[in-house]
């Protein structure tokens, strides 16, 4: 058939080279998936991952990412959300309905403690908040309608490490589902599932890109019907994820387990340093015996993440702590972390947590790649200006 040259310009012959070998993925840029005939088309069902339908559902760029997240956790399932809150999200809208109750730690991630105040507020659905530490405790807590406890291992700002098997053990006695937030050791330093929770939560944003430009989330499972379960507010919500953004975790995925073992050995140096210091009152790190949940962290943890917090000494103003932050020079105020570049973060806990007892000002840091003598350096000379 002869066609025009426009009609040239999308119909062209290319076809990916037989025999081409390469380490990377290819990166599939696709919204629609073509199909080989009708009849292939009204058989493949969007959720079966060797199916391919449309790229809203998948592209073998994702499921490729999938498999390997899944592989990670030692999950069997893994869906793909546009940012680790919409992964939250996804949870949530999969498995709260109206009447429903869910639990959320008192440390959780502020996006996912606003979704629980927008699900309380406009959904009818009711989100209590527990003691990060209450461990066995939260029997106590658990109500006919609960549906959902969420944990966070450590809380990413104060940093507390739950006792994971004690609150699954509570929680599925009474008929509900554990999700954790993984994202503090990107699934490398804490088995989830093998603590007993039912769905893991990564904010792919974090380690597993390792770059800072990249925003993804995923939720892992073990069990097929509770993965579709989840899989259908995938698609009612249409999440999706681009494939250059699947590809750039993809590349970060190989290096990822080095880069933890690094960010991990200068957290604790720098932490270490930090607790000998007199304007220091308390350092938040798993890791150190003044963290609220230490022993669970020895007993549940392989390994550490470069954030932790400290908390300086109640003589200190925040005027004063606030000039130490605007002094370094290595750490850029910002959220996030996993990246290369360290970076630090005040918070006003008293206005965070109602429990909240320490009077001195936290400030959050993200350990990065850099040298940890010079971070230590530049940590001492903001220290002097206080
Ligand atoms: C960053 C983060 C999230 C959310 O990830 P985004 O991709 O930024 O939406 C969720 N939980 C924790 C603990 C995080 O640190």
């Amino acid at each position: 058939m002869t066609t025009s040259l426009q009609t040239q310009l999308i119909h062209n012959a290319y076809e990916p080279p037989a025999g081409f070998a390469a380490f990377p993925t290819p990166i599939h840029h696709a919204s629609t998936v073509l199909f080989k005939d009708v009849a292939a088309m009204r058989s493949g069902d969007w959720k079966d991952k060797n199916a391919y339908t449309y790229g809203l559902h998948g592209t073998p760029t994702t499921f490729t990412l999938e498999a390997r997240l899944a592989a990670i956790e030692d999950g069997q399932f893994c869906l793909l959300a546009p940012s680790g809150l919409a992964a939250i999200a996804m949870v949530d809208f999969a498995l709260l309905k109206s009447g429903d109750d869910v639990l959320l730690p008192d440390n959780v991630y502020n996006p996912n403690r606003e979704l629980g105040r927008w699900l309380s507020q406009d959904f009818g659905v009711s989100a209590r908040y527990y003691d990060p530490l209450i461990g066995a405790g939260i029997a106590q807590l658990m109500q006919p309608n609960t549906r959902l406890v969420w944990t966070e291992a450590p809380g990413s700002v104060s940093m507390e490490v739950p006792d994971l098997p004690a609150i699954c053990a509570a929680a599925h006695a009474a008929g509900a589902l554990v999700a954790l937030d993984n994202t503090w050791s990107a699934g490398l330093a804490l088995r989830g599932f093998e603590h007993g929770v039912d769905i893991v939560m990564q904010a792919l944003t974090k380690y597993q890109s390792g770059g800072s430009d990249v925003l993804m989330g995923a939720v892992i499972t073990r069990e097929r019907a509770l993965n579709d379960r989840l899989a259908m507010a995938h698609m009612r919500l249409g999440m999706g994820v681009s494939a250059d953004d699947a590809y750039l975790v993809l590349r970060g995925l190989s290096s990822m387990k080095l880069r933890f073992e690094a960010h991990d050995a200068a957290a604790r140096k720098v932490a270490a340093w930090l607790k000998a210091r007199p304007e220091i009152a308390r350092v938040l790190h798993p890791a150190f015996a003044d963290c609220p949940g230490h022993a669970h962290w020895k007993r549940d943890f392989t390994g550490a993440g470069g954030l932790f917090s400290v908390v300086f000494d109640a003589r200190y103003s925040e005027a004063q702590t606030d000039r130490f932050v605007d002094s370094l020079a290595l750490f850029g105020i910002g959220y996030s972390w996993g990246g290369a570049n360290s970076l630090v973060m005040p918070y006003r806990m008293q206005a965070m947590r109602k429990a909240w007892k320490d009077a001195g000002i936290l400030v959050r840091f993200n350990i990065g790649l850099e040298d940890a003598d010079d971070l230590i350096a530049d940590l001492a000379q903001g220290l002097a200006r206080l």
